[in-house]
This record gives C-alpha cells, sequence and structure tokens, in this order.
C-alpha cells in the first residue's frame, strides 16, 4: 500500500503536493518523493526523494529546486525492500518523458519484465519493481514526443491489457499534462478533485484519498472509475475516459482498516463504515449472549466500531491502552522482530480501570495477532478478569495479491484455525469475528474485493503463487544477491 498524489497548473505544485502526502502519511512511512515538470516551455523535471517520514524528506531548500507546475508525489509502504532508495518513487522515463507514481500490486510482474526484457528488447530496467514495469509499458506504447490525451489513452489502455493485478498511478509528462488511472476492478482507490482558485483559474488534482484532497481546497470530489483514465493538461482542460472495466472490487480492507477516517470511498464515508461495523458486530455479540463490563478500542483505527458497540450494547466505552504517538504504525513495519517490539512501545493500560472487569477489547482485523497477543497480556497483567476479543473484519485466512501485507498463509493466525483456535493462540477467553454478512452490509458497496478472507480473487492469480514464493525467498534472504522484481511499491 502507499500514497500518491497529483497536482496541475499550480505555480506551487511540489509544496502543495508535499501538504498531500503528509495527508497520506499513514499510507507508508518508508520513503517518499516528489516529482515536478516546469509550465509550458519547460520541460525541465526536478525529482527528490528520500527514506523516512515525509516531513524528513522535504526540506525548504528541497522546494528551491522542485519547480513547475505540475507535480507528483509517493510515499511508500514497503512489503520488502524497505531500505532500497533505489525504489523510492515517483519513477522517471527521461527519455519518454514521463514519471509515474504507483499504488498497487503488479500480480504478472515476472512474466512481463521477461516480456519486455527478452522479446520486446527494452533496456534492463533500472530497478526490480512491478512499478517501473507500468512504467516501461507506458513508455512503450506511447509515440514519442506525443502527449496529448488521445496518445496518452491509447499507451495506458494497451498497457492495462498486459498489467494483472492492483493500480491506483498518477503520472506527469514533459509538457506539464497530469494523469493517473485506476485497475479495470478498481481494487485500489484514486479520487479526482477540483478546485476554483481566488483568482478564478480551475486547477485539478489527484490522490489516494479524500482527505488529502479536501485538506488542499478541493471541493468537487469524484472517484476515478475502475479501469478509467484521467489527462489534466497543464492549463485545466480535463479529459476523462473508461478504458476498460471489469467486476468492480474496491479492497475491503481501505474501509476497515487503511484509509484514514476522515476519508470517504465509494460514496462511503471511512468513519460511517467503521461505525456500521461496530452496530452489526454488536448484534452478533448480543445474539451469541457475550457478557462484558467495558469496551476497549485498540488506539486508533477501532475507536468508531468500539463506541457503536459500547453504544449499541449499552455498556462502557473507556480508552484504556494509551497509545505512545511516536511509535508508527506495527502493521507496515517490516518483520516480526519489529513489530513485536513497536507493539510493546507503543501501547499501555490503565491499570486501575482494568482490575477486575471483563474487557471487550475491539480491534480491527487480526492478520498475524502480534498485536493481539500482547494487547491480551498487557490486560492481564493489569488485572483484567477476562479479554474477549472482537475483529470488526471477518477472520483473514489468505493472502493478499494486491498490495496488503498478508503474504504468506503461514503468518495468519486465522488460516485453518477455528474462533477457539485462535483464542487459545491469543491468550483471550474468547474471539469473536464479524461475519462475512456484517462487512457487506456495512460496506454496502455493489461488490467487494475479499480475496484474503475467502480465497477468491478478482483477478487471475496463478502468477501470484510465484510472487508470493519470491518474496517470501527474498524476505528470508535466501537468494539475495538474485535480482528479482518485488511488490515493493505498495
Ligand atoms: S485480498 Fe484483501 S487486502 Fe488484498 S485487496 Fe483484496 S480485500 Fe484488500
Amino acid at each position: 500500500m502507499c500514497g500518491v498524489i497529483g497536482v496541475a497548473g499550480n505555480a506551487d505544485a511540489a509544496r502543495e503536493v508535499f501538504i498531500g502526502l503528509m495527508n497520506l502519511q499513514h499510507r507508508g512511512q518508508d520513503g517518499a518523493g516528489i516529482l515536478t515538470v516546469g509550465g509550458p516551455g519547460d520541460s525541465i523535471f526536478n525529482l527528490q526523494h528520500g527514506s523516512g517520514l515525509v516531513e524528513n524528506v522535504f526540506s525548504e531548500r528541497a522546494f528551491k529546486s522542485l519547480r513547475g507546475h505540475t507535480a507528483i508525489g509517493h510515499t511508500r509502504y514497503a512489503t520488502i525492500g524497505r531500505k532500497d532508495p533505489n525504489l523510492l518513487q515517483p519513477f522517471l522515463d527521461y527519455e519518454a518523458g514521463i514519471g509515474i507514481g504507483h499504488n498497487g500490486n503488479i500480480v504478472n510482474c515476472y512474466a512481463l519484465a521477461d516480456e519486455l526484457l527478452s522479446k520486446e528488447g527494452v533496456s534492463p530496467m533500472r530497478t526490480n519493481s512491478d512499478s517501473e514495469v507500468i512504467l516501461h509499458l507506458l513508455a512503450k506504447y506511447l509515440k514519442p514526443g506525443q502527449y496529448s490525451a488521445e496518445n496518452l489513452f491509447a499507451s495506458i489502455k494497451t498497457a492495462m491489457s498486459k498489467l494483472v493485478g492492483s493500480y491506483a498511478v498518477v503520472g506527469l509528462d514533459r509538457d506539464g499534462n497530469l494523469f493517473g488511472f485506476r485497475d479495470p476492478h478498481g481494487i485500489r482507490p484514486l479520487e479526482l478533485g477540483k478546485r476554483v482558485n481566488g483568482d478564478g483559474q480551475v486547477t485539478y488534482a489527484l490522490a489516494s484519498e479524500t482527505i488529502a484532497l479536501s485538506y488542499l481546497g478541493y471541493s468537487e470530489i469524484s472517484e476515478v472509475k475502475p479501469g478509467e483514465a484521467v489527462w489534466i493538461s497543464s492549463n485545466g482542460e480535463l479529459k476523462r475516459e473508461v478504458l476498460e472495466s471489469a467486476s468492480y472490487s474496491p479492497c475491503m480492507f481501505e474501509w476497515v482498516y487503511f484509509s484514514r477516517v476522515e476519508s470517504e470511498t465509494g460514496d462511503l464515508s471511512i468513519y460511517q463504515a467503521r461505525f456500521k461495523l461496530g452496530v452489526l458486530l454488536a448484534d452478533q455479540l448480543k445474539e451469541r449472549g457475550i457478557k462484558a463490563d467495558v469496551v476497549v478500542p485498540v488506539p486508533e483505527t477501532s475507536r468508531a466500531a468500539a463506541i457503536a458497540i459500547a453504544e449499541s450494547m449499552d455498556l462502557p466505552f473507556r480508552e484504556l491502552l494509551i497509545k505512545n504517538r511516536y511509535v508508527n504504525r506495527t502493521f507496515i513495519l517490516e518483520d516480526q522482530e519489529s513489530r513485536q517490539e513497536a507493539i510493546k512501545r507503543k501501547l499501555f493500560p490503565i491499570a486501575q480501570e482494568v482490575v477486575g472487569k471483563r474487557c471487550l477489547v475491539v480491534d480491527d482485523s487480526i492478520v498475524r495477532g502480534n498485536t493481539a497477543k500482547q494487547i491480551i497480556e498487557l490486560l492481564r497483567q493489569a488485572g483484567a478478569k477476562e479479554v474477549i476479543l472482537v475483529s470488526t473484519c471477518p477472520p483473514i485466512a489468505h493472502p493478499c495479491y494486491y498490495g496488503i501485507d498478508f503474504p504468506s498463509r503461514a503468518e495468519l493466525v486465522a488460516c485453518g484455525h477455528s474462533d477457539k483456535d485462535v483464542a487459545a493462540e491469543l491468550g483471550a477467553d474468547r474471539v469473536v469475528y464479524q461475519s462475512m454478512e456484517g462487512l457487506k452490509n456495512a460496506l454496502n458497496q455493489r461488490s467487494l474485493c475479499t480475496g484474503c478472507l475467502t480465497g477468491q480473487y478478482p483477478t487471475d492469480i496463478s502468477s501470484g503463487q510465484e510472487f508470493e514464493t519470491r518474496r517470501l525467498n527474498d524476505r528470508k534472504k535466501i537468494r539475495p544477491q538474485e535480482t528479482t522484481i518485488q511488490g515493493a511499491n505498495q
């Protein structure tokens, strides 16, 4: 998972993208980058990126060189290759005159890379990233130096016919045009915003989440449709076209965990979706006769659902797990050891309020179980009488091939285990998951990607098995010297 943003027709485009990236920081904390290009007559590209948080990557000095009226930005969440600076985006193909930032994962990237490298004679790629495969495909099918919407859309359409997986892409070209496109299933989100400036000039921007756009004053915000491409000229002309469409399958995890609570996707507020997940989960808890003294959210993502559960069950809501704000999101840390260490530093219970109580602990999801296990242990040490763990998401039992780091069945605590087994493994008195019906009702979309819950994926994932194996091998550093294509830019 990553965050992407692009802005066109703004004299201070880089600074605007920087502020947008700050609002997308939760989507990736491993690194960030901004690529700009000048206005008409000035086709100089300027690129800056670095590892770490957005505010640490860009200085005032950086903005002096990031000149241009069009800019794109990327905040990186790495599943592997976290410390490799070559994988920081945006990527630029100087010769073709285009650059892109990508959120998602190309399932057939190995096959495409082989095709590009051997069969079609494209020169060896600079990195081993699947995002660079997208860039090469676009460059290959774009008529040299012709950056009209028609040419760009033709190139994107041909690339789409080859790409399998999830992609939300923002890009720019040498003439200062901004473009973006989304995979035909709409697995990863991409939003388009319009702003009328003080001087009456209209500007457009693209971003992974609505919060990044509304924060910058873009008010007319709409989803880029699945399979749609958008082109915005340097003087504010907008063209959009659906190039390929398939079954709408947005990732359910955007509502459950990933997106910011202030955002909206699929015409549904993330906050309202999480609240509804809580209401429907409370119904299931009541049906099962679950009793508790207090409802405790696992900060921050599950707060809205926990409030809903407490209200529905007429129980007190208490924030008894206190988060150290200076520890980053544990889910997106690179390895198990770092995650466990971060959890220890991240949460602490209010023992005086926990002692002797039956605690109903609400978490957004249970993936590997690291956070849950440690929280349960912390609450027990603090004197909790019972710990009932509830998850607003059904059991995650299958890998994700589209950019969320659920790579191996072996790492998923729910895989092949009953709720009882999971409770025993985590040390809880009981574990209760949201039902599939509850999830679908709460998110209220015409369809969803639920591949990691059901094992049924919206695209062909046959080459995803190869991806999973290679990624695991990379993680174990079995063949660290070997060049492989990594899904490292999600
Ligand atoms: S498999 Fe799961 S995490 Fe991956 S895109 Fe689908 S719903 Fe989202």
